[in-house]
């Protein structure tokens, strides 16, 4: 059966089918964490959601092209490094490593692409100047450049594909400068800010005089830039659907560069968002968890990951601490079975049934089936815990042979890969001498001296041992 994705932009289930003429290659774009603060789980939720969907494509034989950009410069994070007096980098540096350390606490792949803002200026403003020569931009008095939509609109453009807008109550001419605003506010949007004084050193040259980029903007060339001005797919929250996303769409198409008859974007999957304990997540609220709050209190990564894929992706979800520790309770269920199935499978002989090849397939075909159905994952989970409750009984009997347990482990595996569930290896013990020189190098890390702590960590890989960096300190493992 065809993978089947519900595309905001006909707000339909369509087939999804690779721009690629082999039909093999995938370009996947998701909007990436802006670096002011930690994660939220809410944040990971969407993040997550994108990495089920790169492994669900490459589970099903697509070669995935993953780009998530890292948004280091937009309005909230200039008001930090303002109220801070930190510098840009050193404040965004801090949030960025954190992230990265989040991210991997929950097995989600690193992109093969993920560009900064920053690093991308120049490509901003060519694109800004491409707009600007097709008429659809215009700068104003102070130095600012904005995306003009009745020009765009005059030009053929369409703008509220993703979203259904309300033209009649467009104020044309009317401008916005912030990053963020509701719908009830379209306007012109900021494609170049010129440089006010609040924005302290943030500031880079260009055509227009000193400024910095708008945060819709810095998707459309990133994104362009690393997967082509045509691609497959683009991810983000909900939130994201207006204005950021519909803003991206004017501004790539209206640059005209896709080749004749091609969108900018394919398919726009949004995921739905997380409410903590049933309302919006809020500091005020003490419903607010960030991972790392959630790691602190003994939860895993591997736990929390696993309650997040459970609901459907356009389903709001609700997180309980309560529903954390029944996600706890049912990973373990599924754990021990293939603990259980592990041990059987020690004496097979690698001889399988054809009964048991044919019963193998039927498993991942209604697994196949329930994901294929816009990644339906209530049905999938529904699919192993069914598997789980039949193999539970007959191992109860004794009744599994350890070439059938061995054969289930393979599902197991497949299964587990593609959720991003694989158990980790048990963690080995590291000789002294390794263990001595791990903490020289975090003490270099604590003392800032990162050219030390870096050249003690290619010492312990040129000894065999990779050191990690993980929410909970440094972890060793062999090479
Ligand atoms: P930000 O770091 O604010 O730019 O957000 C990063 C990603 O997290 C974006 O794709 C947002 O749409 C998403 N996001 C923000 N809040 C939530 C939430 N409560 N639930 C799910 N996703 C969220
Ligand atoms: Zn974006």
């Amino acid at each position: 059966m065809a993978l089947h994705l519900f595309n905001t932009l006909t707000r339909s289930l369509q087939t999804f089918t690779p721009l690629d003429p082999a039909g093999k290659s995938v370009g996947m774009y998701c909007c990436g964490p802006t670096v002011y603060d930690f994660g939220h789980i809410g944040n990971f939720r969407t993040f997550v959601f994108a990495d089920l969907v790169r492994r669900y494509l490459e589970f099903k034989g697509h070669s995935v092209r993953h780009v998530m950009n890292i948004t280091d410069v937009e309005d909230k994070i200039i008001r930090r490094v303002r109220e801070t007096g930190k510098s840009l980098r050193d404040y965004t540096g801090e949030y960025e490593t954190a992230f990265w350390a989040d991210h991997a606490a929950l097995n989600c792949l690193r992109p093969h692409g993920t560009p900064h803002a920053t690093e991308y200026i120049s490509e901003i403003i060519a694109l800004i100047e491409t707009l600007m020569t097709r008429g659809v931009a215009y700068r104003t008095d102070d130095g600012s450049v904005y995306f003009s939509i009745e020009k765009y609109r005059g030009r053929g453009g369409h703008y509220g594909r993703l979203l259904n807008l309300n033209f009649d109550a467009l104020r044309v001419g009317e401008r916005v400068k912030s990053d963020e605003y509701a719908k009830e506010s379209v306007a012109d949007f900021a494609l170049w800010k010129a440089r006010a004084p609040e924005d302290g050193a943030v500031c880079w040259p260009s055509p227009w005089g000193e400024g910095r980029p708008g945060w819709h903007i810095e998707c459309s060339a990133m994104s362009m830039k690393l997967l082509g001005a045509s691609f497959d797919l683009h991810l983000g929250g909900e939130d994201l659907i207006f204005p950021h996303h519909e803003d991206e769409i004017a501004q790539s198409e209206g640059a005209g560069v896709q080749p004749p008859g091609q969108p900018f974007v394919k398919h726009w999957l949004h995921g739905a968002h997380l409410l903590a304990e049933g309302k919006k997540m809020s500091k005020s609220l003490g419903n607010f968890y960030t991972l790392r709050d959630l790691l602190a209190k003994g939860f895993t990564g591997r736990e929390i990951r696993y309650l997040l894929l459970t609901a459907h992706y356009r389903e709001p979800f609700n997180f309980t601490l309560d529903g954390l520790q029944a996600a706890r309770t049912a990973l373990g269920r599924l754990d021990e079975c293939k603990r259980r199935l592990t041990e059987i499978a020690a004496g097979a002989t690698g001889k399988v049934s054809a009964a048991t090849i044919s019963e193998g397939q039927r498993i991942l075909g209604e697994f196949t089936a329930a994901m294929d159905d816009d990644l339906n994952v209530s049905k999938a989970w529904a699919v192993i815990f069914e598997e789980v409750r039949v193999m539970n009984a007959f191992m109860a009997v004794g009744k599994i042979e350890p070439n059938v347990a061995a054969h289930r482990l393979t599902i197991c595996d497949q299964v587990f890969g593609c959720f991003g569930l694989t158990p980790p290896p048990p963690a080995v013990e590291a000789p002294a001498e390794i263990a001595a020189l791990a903490a020289a190098r975090l003490a270099a890390r604590q003392a800032r001296d990162f050219k030390r702590a870096d050249a003690i960590r290619d010492e312990m890989k040129a000894r065999g041992w990779v050191i990690e960096d993980t929410p909970k300190g440094p972890r060793l493992k062999r090479a």
